[in-house]
């Protein structure tokens, strides 16, 4: 099978042949259809934070496909279903998070395209118990971003406390922002958008923002507390700057979400403001396996809209150039099997060359 491999941090992928892994017990083998690109995967394949996957490595970690083999003791997936491979691949099941809600806290958790070889590949291996159902009629390149992008900010708009009378402003409008607004907005919240360039302003004002701020021509800050301050704040922006401009938003007893991980590891927030004005600085890490249910369930119904780009694995290290130069609308999600019959096409010719 083909794989997209990181080798060394900062290099470009790999595209490699490798054996098709085999399931173990309370494991299976999924074939990928669609397999979403996160900013994560590129702060993996870059080493940006402070605990690193091991190279080589596969990222990837929206990954959607079909059951080809199920391990020993696997009952609740069969082959043939199609499932969903979130950033949370493994959790131990029986620690004090496990058991209430919050398996994303375990700290026995393995994640996905990180440290367990993830889904920029034609087949991937997961532990049973944490793959996502995808519901019949949910088209899988719309499934992939839900998975990691849907997810986390599902979850976002959830910690956040969003209620229909507030103000609610995403810092971010990329993968996971577009889809952030969206959840804000099934919340009943008055959405703000804050990105830095036009074309994301104008798919926000089409996804339902009411406000758009571009934070390159104006201050995000000012543009907020004109229309009196934001309740809460989500940052899914990568760059610490957005989550200081996120924090001087918010009216008082405001809350500021943290879910982007800028390499840059820290930010500069007054203490007195914080205190005085009652604001709660929140981080939110994706969501558990009950919320990427929920996730699909609102897709099902037809309640959000996932907006991406499909492409074969092949183009995987200019499509990170793409997402770094914010070039991107949503997200950008490979198509396996265009990378499978891409293969098909080259060995044809160097066949013919022949
Ligand atoms: P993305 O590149 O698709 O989106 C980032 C967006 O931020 C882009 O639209 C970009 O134009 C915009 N932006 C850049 N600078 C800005 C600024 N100064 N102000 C406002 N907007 C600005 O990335 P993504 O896939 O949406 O991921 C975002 C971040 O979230 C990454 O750091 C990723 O690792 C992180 N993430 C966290 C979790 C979690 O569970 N906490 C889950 C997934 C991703
Ligand atoms: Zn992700
Ligand atoms: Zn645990």
């Amino acid at each position: 099978m083909k794989a997209a491999v990181v080798r060394q941090f900062k290099q470009p992928l790999v595209i490699e042949e490798r054996p098709i892994p085999t399931p173990q017990a309370g494991e299976l083998v999924v074939r990928i259809e669609a397999s979403g690109l996160c900013h994560t995967d590129i702060h993996a394949a870059y080493g940006d934070w402070p605990v690193k996957p091991t190279p080589p490595f596969v990222p990837g970690h929206e990954g959607v496909g079909i059951v080809t083999r199920t391990g020993p003791g696997v009952s609740r997936i069969k082959e043939g279903d199609r499932v969903a491979l979130p950033w949370l691949g493994y959790a131990c099941g029986t620690c004090e998070y496990c058991v209430s809600g919050w398996e994303t806290l375990c700290q026995r958790q393995l994640n996905t395209g990180y440290a367990i070889d993830g889904s920029h590949a034609e087949y991937a291996k997961a532990s049973a118990a944490y793959v996502g159902a995808v519901p019949s009629g949910l088209d899988p390149f719309d499934a992939a971003p839900l998975t990691c992008a849907g997810v986390t900010t599902y979850k976002a708009v959830k910690v956040s406390g969003a209620r229909s009378s507030d103000l609610v402003a995403i810092f971010g409008i990329g993968g996971l922002g577009h889809l952030a607004l969206q959840y804000a907005k099934i919340a009943g919240a008055t959405v703000v958008a804050v990105d830095v360039t036009a074309e994301k302003l104008a798919m926000s004002k089409r996804l339902g923002a009411d406000y758009t701020v571009n934070a390159a021509e104006e201050d995000p800050v000012q543009a907020i507390q004109r229309l009196g301050g934001a309740d809460a704040a989500i940052a899914l922006a990568v760059s610490p700057r957005a989550f200081e401009q996120a924090f001087g938003s918010l009216r008082r007893k405001g809350t500021l979400v943290f879910v982007a991980l800028p390499a840059d590891n820290a930010v500069s927030i007054p203490i007195f403001e914080t205190v005085l004005n009652g604001i709660t600085i929140v981080g939110s890490i994706v969501g558990t396996r009950k919320d990427l249910d929920e996730v699909f369930d609102l897709h099902a119904r037809g309640r959000t809209t996932v907006i991406r780009e499909t492409r074969p694995l092949s183009t995987v290290n200019e499509s990170i150039e793409d997402v770094l130069k914010g070039r991107i609308s949503g997200r950008i999600v490979f198509d396996m099997a265009s990378t499978s019959a891409d293969v098909a096409a080259l060995s044809r010719e160097e066949v013919g060359a022949g």
